[in-house]
């Protein structure tokens, strides 16, 4: 049993531990001898691993263990404009003038090497990126394999997507890519463009290039022409000189609002096509009558798995007040059964920080937290490992709208709670943000549901659940969290324009 004391000098009590039910587990650890991993990796430029003209390299780390994995290659402008010019190739070249069929089946091809080497790229994904092998195994991987799959079936049936105009592929798509989700925002970047017959030019976040470049050995097994996709590794110059390119005519941007609305600056006036998938402060909405123990562990799995690193994370909590001390003692008692720890134990629910910077960013915003006054918890009963971008997970309640854990984006861990009393109460809570891009309405009243999620201004809204995927579905978001779907027949239309 835990019992925390709040900065503010309100004592939490501590939840009763349900005894019998903590089951200790016997480490399950993947093995990493799966994986290989260059200690040095270049650029992929035109079908070809090339060297970065000004000779840089920055090294990503395993976020669990801090060692170092591999040295990267960091493109500067000249790589980028060679990057940008071998996709403007193959795209006169070749890709634009094959058929749908045909682009079709190169992507029905990568799908199934994807599968066929999912256990290598879960583990790869888990290394650089610090999620529980049980995430990247089970959700990541298997989702990147469904789109191929899914844009492969459109390649050659874009006539139907929007029926009775003639469309065209746009050329160079600049694609920019966040740490979070690494192969499978490369997934939802890539497939639709390919589909689409657009070429396209990569960057993948600093922290994460690792799979992203694995992927490479798949479209090369695949057969894809070269130039088709290029890979530039770098840091935000490299994305900077990319979405700044005049032969780009399409920016796919998925990241931080903050460098959103940068490249909506840069790219204004261009023509380009752009679409930006960035931050969120989602709302898990639970009224008095749901199924409160599934709306605990939705909440648990829409916030604490993958350590919070989730755009539409379900990061703040409404609960109506006539059930709140009920929900709020079960989240507590269900938060010290979460498993932190090594990344690659298949029991592991919460693995490692992305990278020390977001800790600190957490543990401030955490501090802030404590210190605007909102009553706090954590799982003390939860033991760190020693080394490691590690945290425990953490509830706020008693939060008011107005606290800074309500309004900021923490990409981590941390849950804040307060109650409402009426669904009109819960509607302009949940919509009293600048994002818009999640939400989950837990009820098990059926009418309920559709009313309130008719009136939440959030572009996916899950009802009885939380951070389910589906490639057939689109998503996006409202306001501050961006423009334009990605999944789905939408997320053709960014990469096709309509012709005479
Ligand atoms: P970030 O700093 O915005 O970085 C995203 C990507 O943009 C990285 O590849 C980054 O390169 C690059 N970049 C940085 N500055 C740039 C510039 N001026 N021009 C062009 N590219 C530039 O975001 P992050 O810290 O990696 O990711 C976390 C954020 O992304 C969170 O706010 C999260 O909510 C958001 N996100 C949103 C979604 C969604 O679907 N809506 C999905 C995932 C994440 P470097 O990393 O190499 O600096
Ligand atoms: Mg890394």
């Amino acid at each position: 049993m835990t019992k925390t004391t709040a900065k503010t000098g309100r004592a939490v009590p501590a939840p009763s531990a349900a005894p019998g039910l903590v089951v200790d587990y016997a480490p399950s650890i993947e093995s990493d001898k799966i994986v290989t991993i260059a200690p040095r990796q270049q650029l992929y430029i035109g079908g070809q691993w090339v060297k970065p003209v000004e000779g840089r390299y920055f090294q990503t780390t395993n976020p669990a263990t801090l060692a170092p994995l591999s040295e990267i290659a960091e493109a500067g402008a000249a790589d980028v404009d060679a990057a940008v010019r071998a996709a403007k190739r193959a795209y006169d070249r070749t890709w634009s003038k094959l058929s749908g069929r045909e682009r079709g089946r190169y992507l029905f091809r990568i799908a199934r090497l994807i599968q066929e080497r999912a256990r290598e790229l879960a583990v790869l994904e888990t290394l650089d990126n610090g999620k529980p092998i049980r995430e990247t195994r089970d959700v990541d991987i298997p989702l990147v394999a469904a789109h191929f799959f899914y844009y492969a079936g459109w390649a050659d049936k874009l006539g139907y997507a929007l029926p009775g105009v003639k469309l065209a592929p746009l050329g160079v798509a600049g694609q920019i890519i966040p740490w979070n989700f690494p192969l499978l925002m490369a997934a939802w970047k890539i497939a639709p463009a390919l589909a689409c017959g657009n070429t396209v030019v990569l960057k993948p976040a600093e922290q994460t290039p690792l799979t992203a470049l694995k992927l490479i050995e798949i479209f090369e097994a695949a057969g894809l022409p070269p130039g088709v996709v290029n890979i530039v590794t770098g840091a935000g110059a490299t994305g900077a000189a990319l979405t700044a390119h005049p032969l780009v005519r399409k920016v796919a941007f998925t990241g931080s609002t903050e460098v959103g609305k940068t490249i909506a600056r840069s790219v204004a006036g261009s023509g380009k096509k752009l679409t930006l998938e960035l931050g969120g402060k989602s709302a898990h909405l639970i009224f008095a009558d749901a199924a409160i123990d599934q709306a605990v562990e939705g909440v648990v799995n829409g916030i604490f798995f993958n350590q919070g690193h989730v755009c539409c994370a379900g990061s703040r909590l409404l609960i109506e007040e006539s059930v709140a001390e009920r929900v709020l003692d079960k989240l507590r008692t269900r938060m010290q059964k979460l498993r932190v720890g090594n990344p690659l134990d298949k029991n592991t629910d919460i693995g490692a920080i992305n990278s020390t910077a977001e800790l600190e960013k957490i543990r401030r915003l955490v501090e802030t937290g404590k210190q605007e006054g909102a009553r706090y918890y954590e799982p003390e009963n939860i033991t760190l490992p020693a080394k490691g971008n590690f945290l425990r997970p953490c509830l706020f309640s008693d939060v008011a709208s107005s606290h800074t854990i309500c309004r900021v984006e923490v990409f981590g861990p941390v849950l804040a709670a307060s109650t409402f009393r009426t669904p009109a109460e819960a509607i302009a809570k949940a919509n009293d943000t600048p994002y818009g891009l999640a939400a989950g309405i837990w009820s098990e009243k059926g009418s309920k549901v559709h009313a309130v999620a008719a009136q939440l201004r959030a572009g996916v809204i899950w009802a009885n659940t939380y951070n389910k995927f589906d490639p057939t579905a689109p998503f996006g978001g409202y306001g501050e969290s961006g423009y334009g779907r990605e999944g789905g027949r939408h997320g053709l239309l960014p990469y096709l324009e309509v012709v005479p």
